[in-house]
């Protein structure tokens, strides 16, 4: 029985009277299981020795445990010698017979622990040596170290080592959505006690550690890489839809940059920076602005400048730099002068990329930068040098503000500093300096002129002319010049005693020749002046008079002139078959009404029914492109008034006639084709090289006609015009005579303004009064009594272009007779003789001569006879 009254079986043996007991009790065979080391607890009665009456010493209070390793589960007999020896094992308490007397069991436990590795199982046995024993349990067992988790890594149930000091090494596995963070391990000790932790894992991204897992982040939440630890809750503008987020994604309307970490509350690009002011200084501008009212939530914000019409970055200098501004302000300079520029400023932070939302981020001006001078020309190369002169030529200046009008070589001998400087100007990028003297040290600078004025001087270039005595090109040159200056005076004369006479020897014969001669510009019979505002199609009457040009054959080079349609320009025109010409373009702007286009173009349809060498020819239109233009044959001297005004003082009066007798030939062959021009004035006559003066500016008619009353008020040129045609606006031929005389008084006066500063109501009342214009100074009594038949105030005493042309021709003819007499107060002398000379006669040839005094026509029969070229005139003699 055991302590509660439980019957129990056990093995009993008590042979303590006998000597050399060896009794042997064995177990079945137990499968080892993997283990390494079992352990095994015995619980027996021992009885004392000492309480049985009458033994000898042949009792025992021990006996041994014995162990045999096998792989055979069913041995039927293992020899005693076979089992190995565990321990020897003694009773901590023994009882005696009056113990069981009282039914008090003293059980003993005693547990041993044995190595077996070697087989698959194992065979226990207990010899009993003399005892008095009971065996009342035998319990086998191994030990483990029981399944773990440690550090997010399971670690697997283990059985403990063969030693009782060995540890065995474990790795784990990390558990269900982590991964190793260093390889997990831990050793399991003899006890069945996990030891020594090492390495472990982590939750993925999305998943955070709770009680040993790896648990998804709720909805709302995520765990990304930055983050450790536990899910977070999404930032401010962000959100997350599924559990287990690894980042929360932005609001609509908010980015995150690359480089903004997830936990950053998402932002937006800036709103439009603020407040934007410019301050234009010459082709300079300052742009300062305020910040973006939202910057976003953001502080990296930056600023660039986007530029219309900068052609291309290397052009323009944006300072501190055009984009990744982070101040509220740019300089930007380089602009070309004078030009309409629009600035934007846009704001951008780290999530505009992409996302800008356009306009809604910037903010604009629109500008235009001053006129500014040209920069000043740096390259300047002295080309072949003499002993007179030096040829130069240079470059455009880098930032012309315009286009460049003229050049200005500025010269002087080094050793004169520049107390004494000459001055050339010149249109082209090179210039032919003569008249130096030899061996000399001169400096040159050459400086630029646009519309706004001189750009500065270069920095000076040395050279030295030579000492070469060979006579040279440019000696030669001189030479005549020098010549031609000196007997300037008498040439003329001679030219004009030689025209007297041939023109007297041939007597009537030649006047009929040379009436013949303009005859076919004279004979109003053959052509009368068409109308174009007769036509319908205005584009009709532009082709019938026109040629069309292809605007591909036009080459234009620079703005000469504002007209009223437009800018005029100079060029150049090359037609298939034919020799290139320098043109002048006129341009119809860019915005224009049908009428303007009418307008513009029917300058074109009357010019082109006109063939005079005294009136401007039409080259062609363009109308099939745009810009629509009119192509006219180049005048290099531009308008008369401007070009006196240059020249004051500088023609003799034989030169100055000669142009009246241009103007009066060009006007005499329009009224022969009843064109009445209505707005004669020096300024609508145009001069070319050789002087020869042309009537243009076929505008105005037109207007007159159309509008009456606003002709009347504004546009009438009144200092010009008859008093009945500013009265009733009776436009005739002879009123045209009329302004022929002012613009005889212009020339004389090399474009003084008629009437100087009186005002058009004085004017006209001085006129109805029968005031007129005195003689300019030094004009002959006979042309300022002309200038009077002009302005008689009854129109058909006032003489025709006819008759107008044959008195000039005469006073030509005679001109030490006809034009001694100034009204003003210059000596007779200088009548003939030229103030500027070799400027207007060393470039002559005979032709321009002739052509220059009015005498054409004379060009042939002196050529026949071998008259070719001005020094040849001066041989002419009296016969
Ligand atoms: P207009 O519209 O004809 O008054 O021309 C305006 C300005 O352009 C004139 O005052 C001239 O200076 C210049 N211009 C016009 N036509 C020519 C031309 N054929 N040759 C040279 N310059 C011209």
């Amino acid at each position: 029985m055991d302590e509660k009254n439980v019957p129990i079986r056990t093995y009993q043996v008590c042979n303590v009277m006998e000597p050399s007991q060896s009794n042997w009790l064995r177990t079945d065979w137990i499968p080892r299981s993997g283990a390494q080391r079992i352990y095994v607890e015995i619980k027996f009665t021992l009885r004392d020795c000492n309480s049985l009456p009458g033994v000898t010493g042949t009792c025992k209070e021990t006996f041994n445990l014995y162990y045999y390793e096998s792989n055979n589960d069913r041995e039927h007999y293992i020899r005693e010698s076979n089992f190995l020896k565990i321990d020897t094992v003694a009773a901590d308490e023994s009882f005696t017979q009056v113990d069981i007397g009282d039914r008090i069991m003293k059980l003993n436990t005693e547990v041993r622990d044995v190595k077996v590795t070697t087989r698959k199982g194992f065979y226990l046995a207990f010899q009993d040596v003399g005892a008095c024993i009971a065996l009342v349990s035998v319990r086998v067992f191994y030990k483990t170290c029981p399944l773990t988790v440690r550090n997010l890594a399971t670690f697997p149930d283990t059985n403990t080592g063969a030693d009782t000091s060995s540890l065995v090494e474990v790795r784990g596995s990390c558990v269900n959505q982590s991964e190793e963070r260093e390889e997990p391990k831990m050793y399991c000790g003899a006890d069945g006690e996990w030891l020594v932790p090492i390495g472990g894992c982590v939750c993925n991204l999305g998943y955070e550690e709770k009680s040993g897992a790896c648990q998804a982040c709720k909805v709302g939440f995520n765990r990304a890489v930055s983050t450790d630890g536990a899910c977070s809750k999404c930032p401010p503008h962000s959100h997350s839809e599924k559990e287990g987020a690894t980042v929360c994604d932005c609001n609509q309307g908010y980015y995150r940059s690359e480089s903004d970490p997830a936990s950053m509350p998402c932002t937006q690009p800036p709103s439009a920076p603020q407040q934007l002011i410019s301050e234009v200084n010459e082709t300079s501008v300052v742009l300062e602005w305020s910040a973006p009212l939202k910057l976003g939530g953001r502080s990296d914000i930056s600023y660039s400048v986007d530029c219309l019409l900068c052609h291309g970055p290397e052009n323009v200098l944006f300072s501190p730099q055009q984009s990744g501004l982070r101040a509220t302000r740019v300089c930007v300079s380089e602009l070309q002068a004078h030009t309409r520029y629009t600035f934007t400023i846009l704001a951008r932070n780290g999530v505009s990329q992409g996302h800008s939302a356009g306009a809604g981020q910037s903010v604009s001006v629109t500008l235009t930068t001053n006129q500014a001078a040209p920069s000043p020309v740096t390259s300047i190369q002295a080309g072949d040098v003499t002993r007179h002169g030096v040829s130069l030529a240079w470059q455009q200046p880098d930032r012309p503000n315009g286009v460049i009008l003229e050049y200005e070589v500025k010269y002087y001998e080094k050793d004169q500093k520049e107390s004494s400087y000459r001055i050339m100007k010149t249109a082209s990028r090179s210039a032919d300096i003569t008249g130096l003297s030899p061996l000399t040290v001169y400096l040159f600078q050459v400086r630029a002129r646009t519309a706004a004025g001189y750009g500065e001087f270069s920095g000076p270039l040395e050279f030295s002319t030579n000492s070469d005595p060979l006579p040279l090109i440019g000696d030669a040159a001189n030479s005549t010049l020098l010549l031609l200056s000196i007997s300037g005076g008498v040439i003329l004369l001679l030219i004009s005693a030689a025209v007297f006479i041939i023109s007297r020897r041939r007597g009537k014969y030649s006047q009929a020749k040379q009436d013949s001669e303009e005859e076919k510009h004279l004979n109003p019979g053959v052509r009368i002046y068409v109308d174009p505002f007769t036509y319908e199609d205005p584009d009709q009457a532009v082709h019938e008079f026109a040629k069309e040009i292809d605007a591909s054959n036009i080459h234009i080079e620079k703005v000469i002139g504002i007209g009223e349609f437009g800018e005029v320009c100079s060029g150049r025109l090359r037609l298939q078959g034919k020799r290139e010409i320098y043109v002048a373009i006129k341009s119809l702007k860019a915005a224009y009404s049908d009428k303007q286009r009418r307008d513009f173009l029917s300058e074109a349809s009357i010019m082109g029914q006109f063939d005079h060498p005294n009136i401007i020819r039409l080259e062609g239109v363009v109308t099939r492109c745009k810009p629509v233009m009119i192509i006219t044959e180049y005048m290099e001297n531009g308008s008369l008034d401007t070009f006196l005004r240059k020249h004051d003082g500088q023609f003799t009066v034989i030169q100055l006639v000669g142009m009246l007798r241009g103007i009066a030939s060009g006007m005499k062959y329009l009224s022969d084709m009843s064109y009445v021009h209505r707005d004669l004035a020096a300024r609508n006559i145009l001069v070319n090289s050789n002087l020869v003066c042309k009537v243009s500016d076929f505008g105005l008619s037109r207007v007159l006609q159309e509008d009456p009353e606003n002709a009347y008020t504004t546009r009438i040129p009144i200092r010009w015009t008859s008093p009945e045609a500013i009265a009733y606006r009776k436009f005739t031929p002879s009123s045209d005579t009329w302004s022929y005389g002012v613009v005889m008084w212009e020339v004389m006066s090399y474009g003084e303004r008629p009437y100087w500063d009186m005002s058009n109501q004085d004017v006209i009342k001085a006129i109805d009064e029968g005031y007129r214009l005195p003689p300019p100074m030094d004009c002959p009594v006979c042309l300022h009594q002309l200038m009077l038949d002009c302005w008689q105030t009854e129109r058909t005493h006032r003489p025709s272009f006819t008759q107008i042309l044959n008195m000039l021709d005469k006073l030509i003819r005679n001109p030490t007779t006809t034009l001694r007499r100034t009204g003003g107060d210059r000596p007779v002398s200088s009548l003939l003789e030229p103030v500027a000379g070799p400027e207007f006669v060393s470039v002559w040839s005979a032709e321009d001569c002739l052509q220059a005094i009015g005498m054409g026509m004379y060009r042939d029969t002196l050529t026949t006879a071998g008259y070719t070229s001005p020094d040849s005139l001066l041989t002419l003699t009296h016969q």
